[in-house]
């Protein structure tokens, strides 16, 4: 694995990375073969109890491991720079399993505003059952951070870049602070990828992934991962065991079929969400555009500073509020009407509707939904193209 890693850059380690060994160990596939088992057998007793001793290679049974699914684990630790990972069935399932695993009875997360909707809901709603009691704070309030942290906060979680607004947290600055009294910094790097953002070499603890999105890349699987440090990646892995929400074999090869064309895609997701960042902001009937590669966004500094692409999602304001915001979603021909992002086709959402409906107006601002929001995640199609069906569906705004 660490001679892979080492070996070649992103698209290299994207397309080859954690294949190759597991190919070898079970047949002359070309291709990483689908491991469709529940369980693995030993040849006698003598193995058996070679494996309890460690001294017999084995994952025992599925829900502890499977070939498939340890190439994904493989190939993503060479590309987040991480010593090792837990994929598990969704991204839900990665954070709820790493917050029960890392976090003590009684104890104390940080998350920022802007947080993704669910992971926010079990912070608030679940955690507290366990006594856990959760802090919101701006993304970029170092300040409320280090009260935080003094007051020993044993976790600290952020999307970098966030969902909707795209707020990019200093990682390292964090990081700085969180280091001297142990608090774990987890970044949800689901929006920029390991092509856009390694938030490991710059100081997180553990990265997070709703692969799901842009590293399965093709809308059609779902699958959730953790990348760290070897020791703080076991406890999860032992409790992932415990709670059992494992990927299925086949997802799993789903998975890393997607991953191979990954730099592919998010290069061209990035081309796209740029060029249609500078031609809204130009635009007289869009009140405001949010894309960190922009030097009009608020972390514009820091996206600069620790990432290498922007990502494929620009949220936008569009005049006449809700309903002007509608009619454009309306008039387009090429985005999909849905939620995710991170696969080939454009998807795009207003975000009170598709996800906050059953607020109302006064708790959607509480929770700075503003009812003109659009989120367009850049599929991989042509940019003009793109250009061109906004620039019609404008027209009829
Ligand atoms: C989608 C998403 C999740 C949840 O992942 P699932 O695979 O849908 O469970 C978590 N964080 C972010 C930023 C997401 O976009």
């Amino acid at each position: 694995m660490s001679r892979e890693r080492e070996k070649g850059g992103p698209s290299t380690r994207a397309v080859h990375g954690g294949e190759r060994d597991t190919r070898a160990r079970v047949t002359d596939s070309l291709t990483t073969p689908i491991v469709q088992t529940a369980a693995f057998w030993f040849r006698d007793t003598q193995e058996v109890i070679a494996y309890q001793e460690g001294r017999h290679p084995s994952f025992e049974y599925g829900r502890y491991g499977n070939p498939t699914t340890r190439a994904v684990e493989t190939k993503l630790c060479g590309l987040e720079a991480g010593e090792d990972c837990v994929v598990s069935a969704s991204g839900m399932n990665s954070v709820t399993t790493m917050l029960l695993a890392l976090v003590p009875q009684n104890g104390h997360v940080v998350t920022t505003h802007d947080c993704y909707r669910r992971t926010r809901q079990f912070m608030q709603t679940v955690l507290p059952k366990m006594g856990v009691r959760c802090t919101v704070i701006d993304p970029a309030d170092l300040a409320a951070l280090e009260r935080a942290v003094a007051e020993g906060a044993n976790l600290f979680f952020s999307e970098s870049p966030t969902n909707p607004y795209l707020r990019v947290v200093d990682v390292r600055a964090v990081a700085e602070r969180c280091r001297p009294r142990g608090t774990i910094v987890v970044i949800d790097s689901t929006l920029a990828t390991p092509v856009n953002q390694q938030a490991l070499p710059l100081g997180a603890d553990l990265v997070l992934h709703s692969v799901t999105k842009y590293l399965a890349g093709h809308n059609d699987v779902l699958a959730g991962a953790l990348v760290g440090r070897e020791a703080l990646i076991r406890p999860i892995r032992e409790l992932h065991g415990v709670l059992g929400g494992v990927i299925d074999p086949h997802a799993a090869y789903l998975v890393l079929r997607g991953m191979k064309t990954l730099v592919l895609r998010v290069a061209r997701a990035n081309e796209n969400a740029g060029a249609i960042a500078r031609y809204l902001e130009q635009h007289d009937k869009i009140e405001r555009v949010h894309y960190p590669g922009l030097p009009s966004h608020r972390d514009h500094a820091v996206a600069l500073r620790q990432m290498r692409g922007f990502g494929g999602m620009v949220s936008f304001e569009v005049r006449g509020g809700l309903d002007g915001a509608s009619k454009l979603i309306d008039a387009l021909r090429i985005p999909y009407i849905a939620p995710s992002m991170g696969g080939v086709e454009s998807l795009i959402e207003q975000p009170t509707i598709i996800s906050y409906w059953d607020k109302t107006p006064e708790e959607r601002a509480q929770l700075g939904i503003r009812d003109n929001l659009v989120r367009y995640s850049c599929g991989i199609e042509d940019t003009d193209d793109l250009i061109r069906d906004l620039e019609q569906a404008l027209e009829r705004v």
